[in-house]
Formats: structure tokens, C-alpha cells, sequence
């Protein structure tokens, strides 16, 4: 996500520091240097321009120049004020407590809408609601049937009924109505350009329905497209915010840091890949940090969070705290690990490291390595695990018998978790956590 953009910018930070103190001249041309990054990545020049003003206006203070690190003032200037274009404060969608509460999903084809229709079900029948899918696409026969398909997926049910969008809609409504369903999702036909055919549709769907909130999907691979599309939409039918769709693609930031700016909208969602469970609220701070490559941290918690299954990784966790981390629980980090999806998307959203995603991109999880750790692991016997200053030679003999591998594998086993152990110590130790610049310490680590 937005790596060009990231790398630019970090290239005018370098640049920055090399020199020590700052004089007003070198803040100008890292300034030059931002505002060619940031139009590079797409960002409209209206929303660039107001950003740099903000950061020059502050940057050019006796509060930063004067300071002991005035370039990390200059940096931390610029993450409070890309959180700021990003929209501020996080705002979460919320439902107007309607029953049902109606949500309407706008924007030109192939946007995402369909996608995220189904993505918001799903995260709404995990909130314990009953949700409605209403397909109200009648453009293309195949987006109805792409919706029922989905619906059946995620296990939410999916109505379609009629041959007028309008009709369609209200008779979605009257439907959950009928059912006991709280939350009515429709979704709504785009075409390929915004026309006012289009338009004229959502405005009448939105009249029928009586919808509470309409989202709209936005690209965020299509950049200054995405941002165009949304001012029309807003002059049309008014949006409550938006949804910025493919942000796991090579979204170049254009999208994400123009579109509340130009509109006055949040953006509420992120989504981050083709499944239903590949979405994310959106946080302009955690966005800014990423953006500058200083990681996601708290969204990479929050990830793990839901994945871990959470006494377990509590335990485990609390282990590890007190440098009593076992080889169980190696085992135990080595799994939940695994289910939290491919290796490199997760080291990506760590700050600092070397290279960036790019360097990541090749990486594999090598399954094969996994399962024979694991084998060792399990051919242990439990005082093994937790002691294994005890396993000596005939110890690794039978481990390695027992889980088809040579001493030679048991022992890089071994390595391994030494290593880990080690990591964890630097990791837990006094400091904490390793201090990233400007983020909020996470509690309890
Ligand atoms: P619609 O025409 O607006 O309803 O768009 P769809 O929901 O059908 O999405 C168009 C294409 O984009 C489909 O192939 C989706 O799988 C894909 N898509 C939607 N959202 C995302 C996302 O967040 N990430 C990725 N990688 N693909 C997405
Ligand atoms: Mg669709």
C-alpha cells in the first residue's frame, strides 16, 4: 500500500536529518520535494497545497526549528497534519438504531460495491445482527446472481425481487420487515461513468427505501478518477462517507488523502482484499503512520486479536512476558502465527522493516519447514518442552526417530527457539516495546 508514496517521503525525512539543525530554506525544498511526491501518488493539488501549508506554517516555528531534533518535529508535524487531511479523528459507522436500519452501497461499476455489500452482512452478523442483502443491480443479470452467491458464502440471505430497482428495494425492506431482519444493505447499479441515468436511480432508491446511510465505493487504485467521482456523487445524491476499495492493490494514495478533503466526507471502510472478511474501519492516524512507514501496529493487534483464539495466546503471551516462553509455546505462536495469513502482508505493516514490502514479496511461509518443526516439537515429551537444557544426545536421537528428522533438524529446531527466546527477552525486556516515534504506547506491553 502506497510504497512509492512511502519511499519518497522517506527519502525527503533522510535528507532532512543529515543536516542537523534546519534552517527555513532547507524546510522549503523538503517541502518542493513533498508536494512532488504527493502529486506523483495522485493527491489532488487543492488538498496538497492545504496540507503544506499546514506543515510550513508549523515546521517554520522557533518550537521547531529552535528544538534538539528538528527534524523529528518536522516529521512528527507532518504525521499530525496527513492524519488531519485523512479526516482527524476516526469516526465510526454507526447505524441510526432504525428497524430495520437501511444502508444503501453507490458508486460506478466495479468500484466494489457488491463486495463490501457483502463484507458489511457479514461483519454485522458477527455483531450478532440479522442482516438483509437486497440486490438492487439490475444492470447486469450477473450481479444479482454474484450477490446470491455471496450471501450464501457468509450465510445471510439475499432478496431480489422485481424487475425495477426501486421496487426491488422497497420490496427488500418491506421484507426485513416481515422477517425480523434489523439491518437492509442494498445494492445499487453502477454504470461505467457517472451519468445522471445513475444518478437518477440511486436518488430514487435512496426516496423508496428511506435508506439511513448510503456509502459509496470508491477504487482507490484509480487515484484522482476515484476523488472526481465522489464530488459528482455528493452534488447528486450526498453520501455520508466512504468506502475505499483494493487498498491491498497498488492504491497510490491519491484516493485515501484527497476524498475527505474534496468532500468533506470520512472515509468509514477500508477494503483490503476480495473476501468478505477483507475489511477494515478506517483510522487516519494508524493511515498516516502507515503511510510515512512507521507501520500499522495497533491494526496488526487488532488483527491478531480477532485471530488468536484469546485465552490461549493470553497465556502464552503472559509466558513469554515472563521469560518463561516454553517450547509449547513456540508451537503454539509458530500456529496462530499461520492463521494470520500470509507472512509477508503481516511483516509488511511493521515499522522498520528493511526494504519495505518490496523486499517481502517473495517471501514464502515454506509449509514443509513448519510441519516438520512442529513434528519435532510434538515428538518431545512434555518435560522436554519445557526444559530442553535436558535433551542430550540420545534425547535428539529419539526426537528425531520419533518425527521422522535427523538430530541435525532437532537441533536446528532447537536454534530456533533459542532465537525466539532470545527475541522475546530483547523485545519484553526494561524498554518495552521498541519505541516507534509518535505512536501511542500499546498497554500492557
Ligand atoms: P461493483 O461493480 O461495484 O459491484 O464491484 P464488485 O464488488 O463486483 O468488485 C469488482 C471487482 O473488484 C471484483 O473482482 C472484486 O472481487 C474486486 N474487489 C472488490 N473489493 C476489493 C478489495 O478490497 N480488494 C481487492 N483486491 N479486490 C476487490
Ligand atoms: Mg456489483
Amino acid at each position: 500500500m502506497f510504497d512509492a508514496l512511502t519511499d519518497r517521503l522517506n527519502a525527503v525525512f533522510r535528507k532532512l536529518r543529515s543536516k542537523g539543525r534546519l534552517h527555513p530554506k532547507q524546510v522549503d525544498s523538503a517541502l518542493g520535494d513533498m508536494r512532488v511526491a504527493l502529486l506523483d501518488a495522485d493527491v489532488s493539488v487543492e488538498v496538497a497545497d492545504a496540507f503544506l501549508d499546514r506543515v510550513r506554517a508549523r515546521a517554520l516555528s522557533d518550537e521547531v526549528l529552535k528544538s534538539l531534533t528538528p527534524a523529528q518535529q518536522v516529521v512528527k508535524v507532518v504525521r499530525d497534519e496527513l492524519t488531519e487531511t485523512l479526516g482527524g479523528e476516526h469516526r465510526p459507522f454507526t447505524l441510526p438504531g432504525a428497524n430495520p436500519s437501511v444502508i444503501l452501497i453507490a458508486g460506478v461499476q466495479g468500484s466494489g460495491k457488491t463486495t463490501h455489500a457483502a463484507k458489511l452482512a457479514r461483519m454485522y452478523r458477527e455483531k450478532g445482527k440479522h442482516p438483509l442483502l437486497v440486490a438492487a443491480d439490475l444492470q447486469r443479470p450477473a450481479a444479482v446472481h454474484q450477490l446470491f452467491t455471496l450471501g450464501e458464502e457468509i450465510g445471510v440471505p439475499v432478496v431480489s425481487e422485481g424487475r425495477d430497482p426501486v421496487k426491488v428495494a422497497r420490496a427488500g425492506v418491506r421484507h426485513a420487515e416481515r422477517n425480523g431482519l434489523d439491518v437492509v444493505i442494498v445494492d445499487t447499479a453502477g454504470r461505467l461513468h457517472v451519468d445522471e441515468e445513475m444518478m437518477r436511480e440511486v436518488r430514487r432508491v435512496r426516496e423508496a427505501t428511506g435508506a439511513h446511510r448510503v456509502l459509496m465505493a470508491c477504487d482507490a487504485m484509480t487515484g484522482q478518477d476515484a476523488v472526481a467521482q465522489a464530488r459528482a456523487f455528493m452534488a447528486a445524491v450526498d453520501v455520508d462517507g466512504f468506502v475505499l476499495t483494493k487498498m491491498d492493490g497498488d492504491a497510490r494514495g491519491g484516493a485515501a488523502l484527497s476524498i475527505t478533503g474534496v468532500t468533506g466526507r470520512p472515509v468509514f471502510f477500508v477494503g483490503v482484499g476480495e473476501k468478505p472478511g477483507d475489511i477494515e474501519p478506517f483510522h487516519p492516524d494508524r493511515m498516516a503512520s502507515r503511510i510515512l512507514g512507521m507501520g500499522d501496529v495497533l491494526s496488526l493487534i487488532e488483527k491478531a486479536e480477532k485471530t488468536f483464539d484469546e485465552e490461549q495466546a493470553r497465556e502464552s503471551a503472559e509466558r513469554m512476558l515472563s521469560a518463561r516462553f516454553t517450547l509449547e509455546d513456540f508451537l503454539v505462536q509458530m500456529r496462530e502465527m499461520r492463521k494470520l495469513g500470509p507472512l509477508q502482508d503481516l511483516l509488511a505493516m511493521l515499522p522498520g522493516v528493511p526494504g519495505g514490502k518490496n523486499a517481502l514479496r517473495d517471501l514464502q511461509v515454506d509449509e514443509g519447514e513448519l510441519a516438520r518443526t512442529e513434528a519435532v516439537i510434538l515428538s518431545m515429551t512434555p518435560e522436554e518442552r519445557r526444559n530442553p537444557a535436558i535433551i542430550g544426545g540420545s534425547r535428539r536421537l529419539r526426537i528425531a526417530r520419533g518425527s521422522g528428522t535427523t538430530t541435525n533438524q532437532v537441533n536446528g529446531v532447537l536454534r530456533q527457539f533459542e532465537q525466539a527466546k532470545k527475541m522475546m527477552k530483547g523485545l519484553m525486556g526494561k524498554k518495552g516495546m521498541p519505541r516507534i516515534p509518535g505512536m501511542p504506547r500499546i498497554p500492557g506491553l
